[in-house]
């Protein structure tokens, strides 16, 4: 890494790759977030009802998903829209876990939540509007349980960096950084995928580094393309919305694939997933000849 890197993200030094620490794996039941899978997680925004969970859980596990989201706790921008089942998601998230075996990812939105969250979800995501709320941060990350800190929405990457080490120093190493779009002068997207940050992170930081192309774009069309260029960029995994029918989803469904919609991302992901398998490898040869 050029030192330059290091002095401006000089906050965040534990966040840096360093000669003894050069990747960060997360492991997750069976499964590892950082090493060489490529991971998706995949599932609706909300969690609405046990079907349309169980539905979608069987499906993107069928299709090559290994982590189950679902919101049970709703960030929303109006006040009146779904806030989220709470504890009834929850519920319904560990009967999903169970009956599909995928490990689950949900946002926990505030710090007297953790305890009970943690309690059901494999990994606590802290979604963009909480990414700077540190007693947040510090709650969840003292609940040991891996933490998928979703960068921002006008956070820049000294900002970003500074958050994962404050969870870092609460003793947690296991973070996911999410790169999910940031908001620009653009508005024909919902947000700006930073691709380049995506690039950037995974330069100069020995975190998992994963892609939210549902969120960035706002509308599924541009998923796929989206999660092309996650992976392009380096990226570990994508976390990506899914519903068995987006147009009824109460919440973010306009940005939601369907089952059909999901399974052509992952058939047209595979080729770039082999290139970037050939790019590993080919990479690690030069150590292989130097031992
Ligand atoms: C979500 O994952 O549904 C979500 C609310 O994400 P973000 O915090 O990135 O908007
Ligand atoms: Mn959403």
């Amino acid at each position: 890494m050029r030192e330059s890197w290091h002095e401006r993200f000089a906050e965040s030094p534990d966040v840096l790759k360093s000669a003894w620490r050069q990747q960060t794996v997360v492991p997750i039941l069976d499964l590892e977030i950082g090493a060489d899978e490529f991971i998706t997680m995949a599932g609706p925004c909300s969690v609405e009802t046990e079907f349309q969970l169980m539905a979608t859980a069987n499906h993107v596990r069928r299709a090559g998903a290994r982590i189950l989201r679902g919101g049970a706790f709703k960030p929303r921008s109006s006040p009146y829209a779904f806030q989220g089942l709470g504890l009834e998601g929850l519920k319904i998230l560990a009967r999903a876990r169970e009956e599909s075996g995928l490990a689950i990812v949900t946002e926990v939105m505030s710090e007297e939540d953790v305890p009970m969250v943690a309690e059901y979800a494999d990994i606590l995501q802290i979604g963009t509007r909480n990414m700077e709320n540190y007693a947040l941060l510090e709650a969840a990350a003292r609940s040991g349980r891996p933490i998928l800190l979703k960068r921002g929405m006008v956070a820049t990457i000294a900002d970003f960096l500074r958050s994962a080490q404050i969870i870092l120093d609460c003793g947690n190493p296991n973070v996911i950084l999410c790169e999910r779009g940031i908001r620009t002068f653009e508005t024909a997207m919902r947000n700006t995928f930073d691709a380049a940050a995506i690039a950037l992170l995974k330069q100069i930081s020995h975190l998992p580094v994963i892609g939210d192309p549902s969120h960035a774009a706002g509308h599924r069309e541009l998923v796929p393309a989206l999660a092309r260029i996650a992976v392009a960029a380096g990226a570990d995994g994508i976390i990506v919305e899914v519903h068995p029918n987006p147009d009824e989803a109460w919440s973010d469904g306009e940005q939601s694939l369907d089952f059909a919609g999901f399974d052509s991302m992952m058939r047209e992901l595979k080729p770039w997933l082999a290139l970037r398998d050939q790019a590993g490898t080919s990479e690690a040869e030069p150590m292989e000849a130097a031992r």
